[in-house]
């Protein structure tokens, strides 16, 4: 199955906004996460490798980030995503949604 719509407009608004979005990045969140504070970034959402399988075959995925939690939750949820994510910085963000048929 294919990245829902919803996932690929929500990055794309959050590119706009100034976040590097990017989806199967790196193997793991730790690389990821790595790779972002050596390029400086600050503000960051992407999901991983070893989570797009979970991503296409099922209806959520963890998203790591850094940076503005606020904006990515309303994006995410502007688009018709569900974010659950319980405050932590630390703690990765996991969206669900509802498959369109
Ligand atoms: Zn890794």
């Amino acid at each position: 199955m294919a990245v829902p719509k919803q996932i690929e407009e929500a990055f794309a608004e959050l590119r706009s906004l100034g976040f590097e979005a990017q989806g199967e990045f790196k193997c793991c969140p730790g690389c990821a996460v790595l790779h972002f504070q050596c390029e400086g970034v600050e503000n960051h959402v992407s999901y991983q490798e070893e989570d797009a399988v979970t991503l296409r075959n099922t209806s959520q995925v963890f998203l790591t980030w850094e940076g503005d939690s606020a904006t990515i939750i309303d994006v995410l949820s502007k688009h018709g995503l569900r974010p659950v994510w319980d405050g932590d910085p630390e703690h990765r963000i996991l969206v669900t949604w509802t498959r369109r048929h």
